[in-house]
C-alpha cells in the first residue's frame, strides 16, 4: 500500500477545493494533496449542460490568484450591460490552467485525479484509484479539508424520483442539443436555475412559448443580476448591499424581509402572483424574467409521482399527456441544502459557505482564516457557517451570519485588507470609488444600519 504525507488533504476539486487551496498556498508554506474522483479540477462544471453559464460575473469567479475572462461587459444578447459570464467550458479551461500553471508550479500541490477518498483509520486517510483500484494512505500533518459539503448536484449524474412508463422521453438538460426528432412539446419539470435556463434556451432557439409546460412546484426568489455587478459598476453589488442591511433592520419577519427586497428590485420573481417558497441565491436578469413570464402553461400540483404516456401524476391530482411530449428533468437540487456546522473542527475543515453567496470567495475565506494563525474556537468566530438549505424561511439567518462574520473579520485588519483586494469579493474596489454617489450612499446605508440589523435579525429569530 502506498504511502504519502502532507499537511493538509482537500477531498474535492471543484470550485470550493480549488479557491481553498489557491489562496492557503498563497498564504503558507504547507503541502497539500488534492483529490477527486473526476478525471480533473472543476466539480459540477464538468458535466454541466452546454447551454449554462455562471450566475455572476467571471470577475469575482474561480480563484483569487488569477482572473476568469477578460473583465468585459457584454454590449448584445440577454446579458448586455453586465460583465461577462463564463461558459462551462471556459471555467473547465480555467481550473485546468489554475491546476497546472498556479498551484502544482509551487511544487507544494499534488493532484490525484480519479481518486475517491474513503474515510480515515488508524494508518492515516483513504484514498482509492477508480482506475486501479489501487490504496494509498495519507497521512495528514495539520487537517483533512471537505471540500464536498456543499457538492452540487446536476442533472446529467441525477436520476429523477418520480417514476417513468416505458415510452415517455425523460432527458437531462444535457441531451436537448441532441434531439434527433423535433416534439410536440416540451415539459420542463423543475423551478429552480436549470429549468429557467433550459425554458430560455427554448425560447432563444426557436420553441414558441405555448409549446413549453412548465411543471413548477415551488417558485424561488432570485437576485437581480442588474444588482450584482462588480470593478466598474460596484455601486450595483454596494446598493444590494445597502438595501439588504436596511430591510434586515426593519423587518418584522422573513416574508417582509424579501418584500422589502423586492420593493427594492433587489430579489425577483417570475410570477408576482404566488408567493416563493424557494432561495437558493441564484440570479436572474429581467430580461430573462420577462421571457420566461411569456409561458404561460405553468403547472403548480406538487411533484411528479410517475410520467406516463398518456396521463402525468402528481403529488396534488392528474394530467392529462401527449405521448410525443419531451420532458426535460431540471430537478437535480443543484446547490444542496445542509445544515450548519462548524467549519474549523480537531482534525478537518468543513469548507462551506460562509459569506452571501459565491462560492469560491467563501473557499478562499475560509483559507484566508486557517492561515491566521489563530485557534479553532476563534476561526469559527471569523468565519460562522451561512447554511443555504433551499428554504425562503433561511434567508433571515444567512443574512445574520453572513453579516456577522463579516464584522468579525473586517475587525481584523490584515483579514480586511485580504478580503479588500481579493478578487473573488464583488465588493472589491468599492472604497476607491466613494467620489461615485452610488457607492458614498451604500455605504452610508451600511454603516448607519449594520448594527441595528443584526440586533433586529436576533429579535426576530428568536
Ligand atoms: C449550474 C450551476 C451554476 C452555478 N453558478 C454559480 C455562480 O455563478 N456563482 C456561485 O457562486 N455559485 C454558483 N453555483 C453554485 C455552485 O455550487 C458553486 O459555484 C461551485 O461550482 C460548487 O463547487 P463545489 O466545489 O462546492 O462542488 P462541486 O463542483 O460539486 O465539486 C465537488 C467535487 O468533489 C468531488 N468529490 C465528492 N466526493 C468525493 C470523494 N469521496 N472523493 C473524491 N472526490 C470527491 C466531486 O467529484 C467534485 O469534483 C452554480 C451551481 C450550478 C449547479
Amino acid at each position: 500500500m502506498a504511502q504519502l504525507e502532507t499537511d493538509y488533504l482537500v477531498v474535492g476539486a471543484g470550485a470550493t477545493g480549488m479557491a481553498f487551496v489557491d489562496t492557503l498556498v498563497a498564504r503558507t508554506d504547507v503541502e497539500v494533496v488534492v483529490v477527486d474522483r473526476r478525471h480533473r479540477p472543476g466539480g459540477h462544471w464538468l458535466d454541466a449542460y452546454p447551454f449554462v453559464r455562471l450566475h455572476q460575473p467571471s470577475a469575482y469567479y474561480g480563484v483569487e490568484s488569477r482572473v476568469l475572462g477578460n473583465d468585459r461587459v457584454d454590449e448584445t444578447g440577454p446579458n448586455a450591460g453586465f460583465y461577462e459570464r463564463s461558459t462551462a467550458a471556459e471555467i473547465c479551461d480555467y481550473y485546468h490552467r489554475v491546476l497546472e500553471e498556479e498551484l502544482l508550479a509551487t511544487g507544494r500541490v499534488r493532484f490525484f485525479p480519479m481518486s475517491d477518498y474513503r474515510g480515515a483509520d488508524a494508518d492515516g486517510h483513504h484514498v482509492v484509484s477508480r482506475l486501479t483500484g489501487a490504496d494509498t494512505t495519507v497521512r495528514v500533518r495539520r487537517k483533512l479539508v471537505d471540500a464536498t459539503y456543499v457538492e452540487s448536484s446536476v442533472p446529467s449524474r441525477h436520476t429523477p424520483v418520480y417514476e417513468i412508463d416505458p415510452g415517455v422521453r425523460v432527458i437531462p438538460p444535457n441531451a436537448l442539443v441532441d434531439l434527433d426528432e423535433p416534439a410536440a412539446g416540451f415539459t420542463v419539470v423543475g423551478a429552480g436555475k436549470t429549468a429557467m435556463d433550459t425554458c430560455n434556451w427554448l425560447l432563444d432557439a426557436g420553441v414558441e412559448p405555448d409549446r413549453i409546460r412548465w411543471i413548477r412546484p415551488r417558485d424561488g426568489w432570485f437576485f437581480n443580476r442588474a444588482f450584482t455587478q462588480p470593478l466598474e459598476q460596484v455601486g450595483s453589488y454596494m446598493q444590494l448591499q445597502a438595501r439588504w442591511v436596511q430591510s434586515a433592520a426593519a423587518c418584522e419577519d422573513v416574508t417582509d424581509f424579501v418584500h422589502r427586497l423586492e420593493a427594492d428590485g433587489v430579489l425577483v420573481r417570475i410570477d408576482p402572483n404566488v408567493e416563493p417558497g424557494v432561495f437558493r441565491g441564484a440570479t436572474i436578469s429581467l430580461g430573462e424574467l420577462d421571457a420566461l413570464r411569456r409561458i404561460d402553461d405553468v403547472v403548480r400540483l406538487g411533484r411528479v409521482r410517475r410520467i406516463g404516456t398518456g396521463q402525468i401524476a402528481f403529488e396534488g391530482g392528474t394530467l392529462a399527456t401527449d405521448p410525443k411530449q419531451v420532458y426535460v428533468d431540471c430537478t437535480a437540487e443543484g446547490l444542496r441544502p445542509v445544515s450548519p456546522r462548524p467549519v474549523f473542527e480537531t482534525d478537518r475543515i468543513i469548507a462551506q459557505y460562509v459569506t452571501i453567496g459565491v462560492a469560491p470567495w467563501s473557499a478562499a475565506t475560509v483559507a484566508a482564516v486557517e492561515s491566521s494563525g489563530e485557534d479553532d474556537a476563534r476561526k469559527n468566530e471569523l468565519a460562522p457557517p451561512v447554511a443555504f438549505t433551499g428554504d425562503t424561511a433561511s434567508i433571515l439567518p444567512i443574512a445574520r451570519y453572513g453579516m456577522t462574520g463579516l464584522m468579525a473579520r473586517a475587525a481584523v485588519p490584515e483579514l480586511a485588507a485580504w478580503n479588500d483586494r481579493c478578487r473573488l469579493n464583488p465588493a472589491r474596489g468599492a472604497s476607491e470609488r466613494l467620489g461615485d454617489s452610488t457607492v458614498q450612499e451604500a455605504f452610508t446605508a451600511i454603516v448607519t444600519n449594520f448594527e441595528p440589523a443584526l440586533k433586529n435579525l436576533e429579535r426576530v429569530l428568536a
